[in-house]
Order: C-alpha cells, then structure tokens, then sequence
C-alpha cells in the first residue's frame, strides 16, 4: 500500500526475502558480500533468521540440517563464483542424503555475461548436479513463482537440493509492488499409500517369515512415522534395526531393537521390511556377504526409481513411511498376528547382544591412560540427557559412537550421513541450536567430532561463539586421520629428516589445543585426558546455557575398534 503519493516499490532482495517467508523458510545460513549483502538484510526485515557463517560449504550443511529436522528447507545464501562453489558440497550432500535446502546466489550482472566479469561463473549450469532444480527468474515479476516452485521441489517427491540464480543488478532493481503475482505458501506434501494388493502380498510374506528383520531408515525419520512405527513394532513383536540415522525413530534401548547383534540380523534375516533405507554401501548393497542370499526384500519407498537398486524387492511399496505402515497394521490387525517372541531367531540375537554389550563394556572399564574410545563414549553416554541432539562425525569416532551413544528420539542424529561428508558437524550443530533457541525447552546439542573431522569447519566455533549457541563440542583427539601418532614418537620423527618426507599423511599434530580455539573467542574449553576429568568438564558444560563449550578430549592414538567380523564395504561376490 502507498501513502506518501510515491509509489510502492521492491526490490529483488525484498521479493527473494519476502517470498522465502512466505513459503515458511524460517532460517538463512550464509556469507554476504557483493552482491548478496541486501538479501541476508532484506530475510531479517522479513522475519527469517540470519546466521552469518565462515564458510558457504558450513552455511550449506547447516541449511540442509534445518531441513531434515523441520521438514521445511533452510536456506544458503552465497556470493557468485567461489561462494556458491563452496557451497556445492553441501548441495551434494544435502542432494544425496535427501534432505531439502534452497541455496541462493548471487550471480554478476546480466549486461556483463560472458565478458569475464568479477566472479562470474555459470552459477545455474553447474548447480544440475548437485540439486534437483537449478534456475535463475528471467525478471523481478517471476521471483516469487521460481522460489514457492524451489521450495516445493525441495521437499515433494524425494527431497533434496535446490538452486536459485539472482543477477546482481536484479539485486536492487526496484519494481512497483501492484505489478507482482504474489504466490502462496505451497501446502506440505501430498502423501500417498501403497496399492492394496501389494499390502496383502507384505503381509503374507512377513507372516511366512522365520527370521524377519525391520530396517528403519532416516526416510522414516523425515517421514515422521515414529508413532505408527512403535505400534507396529510392538503389535507385531518384529526386532528393528536402525540405519545411522534411522536411530531413535525408535529409541535405541527399545526391548525390539537389534542394533547390537546388526551383523547376525542381517546376515540371516529372510524377510528385511525395509523402511525408508537404500540397500546401498551403507546397508552393503543388500547382498551377501553381508546378506543371505535368498532374503525377500518388502522395499518401502516414495521414490519409485529407488525400487529394486542392487536387489529386486519381492513387494514394492510405493508410498509414504508413515501411511504405508499404517496400511500393514490395519491388515496385519485384522487377523491378530504376532511374531513368536521365543522363537529361535529372537534367541540368537539376543544371545549376540548380550555377547557384543560385554566386549563393549570390557574395553570400556579397561582403566588404563590414555583412554580409548570406549571408556570415552561409555562415560559420555552417562551423563547425556536423553532428549538431546548428538551431532556425529569422524571415522573411528562416528562408527564407535554410533554403538555406544543411544539415540531415544527421532531426528536427533545427525552425521556424515550417506556421502560420508566429513566436515558436516558444527553446520549441523549450528542448524540444530538455531532451531532449538526459538523453542520455550530448548534440547541440548552435542556435537561429537573426531580431530580431523573437526578441522574441516573449525573456524564455526567462531560462529557458535557470536550467537552464544549453547552446543557441546566434543573433540576425541587422537592426533590424525583414522590414527596418529603420539607426542614422543613426533618428536623422533622431526628428529629423523624433513617432515613433509617422513610424517605419516594420517597424522595429525599430536596434542593439538582445539580447547583453545574455543577459548580464544569467549567461548569456554576444557582440556581432558581422564573418565574423572571428562565427566566434570561435561557436566560443567551442561550446566552451561549461556555459551559453547569444547572437551578436546586426548585418548590412547592406537585406539580402535573392537574386532569386527567383516571389513568395511565388503563388495565381493558380485
Ligand atoms: P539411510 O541412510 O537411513 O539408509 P537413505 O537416505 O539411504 O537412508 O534412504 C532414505 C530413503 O527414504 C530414500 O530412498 C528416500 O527416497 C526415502 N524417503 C524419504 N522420505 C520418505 C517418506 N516420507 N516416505 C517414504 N520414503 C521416504
Ligand atoms: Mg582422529
């Protein structure tokens, strides 16, 4: 509306903001420069909130989390040229574990388009293959209707990434507000069921099962099914599993949950309900070794294209977690049927739980200095609050973690996810405290990082400090990737000739102080080597809601797994 007789003007950094409020992007994440700096203040006038980042590839990570966890895609925005390639890797990660982000970019100017000018780069072409949707609006007029399509994309169908293009000059150009088809909010998306005949042919090939198995997936988690899925599970007294970040869809002490005999499960299960998980690395393709041979798969999926990767399923069930679950109980329901709970199958997992809980816990009581990562997490494990958030990533740190640090509600995992992005966890942690300090309880955030892990965004820590993000930083430093070395054996080795010729390329430098540069912006760090050391400076920082902590948590750096029974990403047999 005008009042003053002059007429009522936006720009395109007001339309693009107005718009993204519109379609319910609460959350920016991102790093202004030319030619964005209008749009991030723009989002603030409109009611988004801002986080200003230190790198696009974080800023991106971060959206894509409040994406996953909200259901509604945050949003990126970056600079032309070097920013918007930063954030690529977040689009890809974003793309490939189906969550839903809507970058921005700010491009040059449409008059200098192929003359070489300041950061241009061809923003849209390269953003294909990272995104589902990648465009630029041909004029200020078709920026609402490409952001609500953007959004829409992002979170219909399987979700993921999505790109929006914006000129700089269309950054400022002004247009009356009268001339501007205004879209609205794209309602959530249409959920479907699977075809009833399929249901019945589900139901009677779990009935005839002897040894079946669920597999909850992080479809499901984004799904949000976890109510229906407890009463299936518990109606139906079938063992789950769950992916990574399928735990605490179902909290992971749950009496179904055979997350501690996983091998076994899969090894002999001959009826997998696969919920909202892809049979690929991360489930070992669906094949053996890791699977028998002759498993029926009743695949569940809202992504057509997805049915029959790597195994074919016997059923197919096209449609929504929560709805097509739904579909199975009413069916299953309407003659009563239970799975035995003292049949054989329950027995053998159970025996392997309680066998792999006791070699768990044996390394975990060892006692000896330095710790190992199961005294570590075995004492973490302890004091976390049971509603909290735990961000996840590292190799030996996330895998161990994984078994050691329950999950009790859903989408409160977060981890490298299935790109097995390293780098991942403050964005992550950033996202999930943003989300939180707008709730009247907020949750706890605890981000747990391997030393190299950390590294990657470490520079975050600053941003967490700036907004007083009351997140949890635990650091397990055991100085280098996968291993390191230890502070004597370094010294030698600097000893012995150039470092660059002998060090070994795992390594990392031993001791480093990462308690420090959380201390260096005002945040508060702990330095731990002992249980009784780690569980007053975590205690401590829980007690701390007024900033961020970090525990740079120093263990034994020829810690590791417990012996596993197969090697990582076995393929053979194909
Ligand atoms: P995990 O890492 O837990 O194994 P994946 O990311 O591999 O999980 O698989 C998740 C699957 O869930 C994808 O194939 C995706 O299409 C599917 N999915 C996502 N949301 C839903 C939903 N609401 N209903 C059904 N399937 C979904
Ligand atoms: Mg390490």
């Amino acid at each position: 509306r005008d009042f003053s007789g002059v007429m009522d003007e936006v720009t395109g950094a007001q339309l693009i903001a107005e718009s993204l409020k519109t379609q319910k992007v609460e959350f920016m994440f991102g790093i202004v420069g030319v030619p964005v700096i209008e749009v991030a203040m723009a989002a603030q006038a409109a009611g988004v909130k801002y986080v200003g980042m230190r790198n696009e590839q974080a800023a991106c990570y971060a959206a894509s989390a409040v994406g996953y966890i909200t259901g509604r895609p945050g949003a990126c925005l970056v600079v032309s040229g070097p920013g918007l390639i930063h954030a690529l890797g977040g689009m890809a990660n974003a793309n490939i574990n189906c969550w839903p982000v809507i970058v921005i970019g700010g491009s040059s100017d449409r008059s200098q388009e192929t003359t070489g000018a300041f950061q241009e780069f061809p923003q849209v072409e390269s953003c294909h293959l990272y995104s589902k949707f990648s465009a630029r609006p041909s004029s200020l007029e078709a920026i609402p209707s490409v952001i609500e399509k953007a959004v829409r994309t992002s979170i219909y169908g399987r979700p993921g990434a999505v790109y929006v293009d914006i000129a700089g000059d269309m950054v400022n150009a002004k247009i009356e507000r009268n001339k501007v088809r205004l879209v609205p909010c794209c309602p959530p998306p249409p959920v479907s069921s699977a075809a009833g005949d399929a249901i019945e042919k589900a139901v009677s090939v779990l009935k005839a099962a002897k040894t079946p198995l669920v597999i909850i997936g992080k479809g499901a988690a984004y799904s949000r099914a976890e109510d229906v899925l407890r009463q299936f599970v518990e109606e139906t007294g079938l063992p789950f599993l769950p992916t990574p970040m399928g735990k605490g869809v179902l909290p992971d002490d749950h009496p179904n949950c055979a997350a501690a005999a996983r091998s076994r499960a899969l090894l002999h299960a001959d009826v997998v309900l696969l919920l909202g998980a892809r049979l690929n690395w991360m489930l070992h393709f669906g094949l053996p070794p890791r699977f028998n041979p002759h498993v029926k798969v009743i695949q569940v999926d809202l992504c057509a294209e997805e049915m029959g990767n790597n195994v074919t399923p016997r059923v197919a069930l096209l449609g929504d977690i929560g709805a097509v679950v739904a579909q199975l109980l009413t069916c299953i329901r309407n003659d009563g049927w239970r799975y035995l709970s003292n049949s054989e199958w329950w027995g053998t997992l159970k025996e392997k739980i309680a066998a792999n809980a006791k070699i768990s816990k044996a390394l975990a009581l060892k006692g000896t200095l330095p710790m190992n990562y199961y005294t570590v997490f075995h004492h973490i494990s302890q004091l976390l609050p049971h509603d909290c958030i735990i961000v996840s990533e590292g190799a030996n740190t996330m895998d161990i973690g994984r078994t050691m640090l329950n999950n009790y509600l859903p989408r409160h995992r977060l981890d490298a996810g299935t790109f097995g992005t390293m780098g991942v966890g403050l964005g992550f942690a950033i996202a999930a405290a943003a989300v939180e300090g707008t709730k009247i309880k907020p949750q706890r955030v605890v981000c747990v990082e391997g030393d190299s892990a950390f590294g990657f965004s470490g520079m975050e820590v600053e941003t967490m400090c700036r907004y007083n993000l009351p997140v949890i930083v635990i650091v397990v430093n055991n100085n280098g990737i996968y291993s390191g070395l230890d502070p004597e054996t370094w010294k030698e080795m600097s000893k012995m000739g150039n470092l660059t010729s002998v060090a070994p390329p795992v390594a990392l430098l031993p001791e480093a102080r990462y308690d420090e540069v959380m201390t260096a912006f005002g945040g508060r760090g702990f330095l731990v080597r002992t249980p009784e050391e780690l569980r007053d400076a975590l205690q401590l920082s829980l007690d701390d809601w007024e900033r961020p902590c970090l525990l740079n948590v120093l263990i034994d750096p020829s810690s590791d797994r417990k012996q596993q029974e197969f090697p990582w990403l076995t393929r053979s047999n194909l």
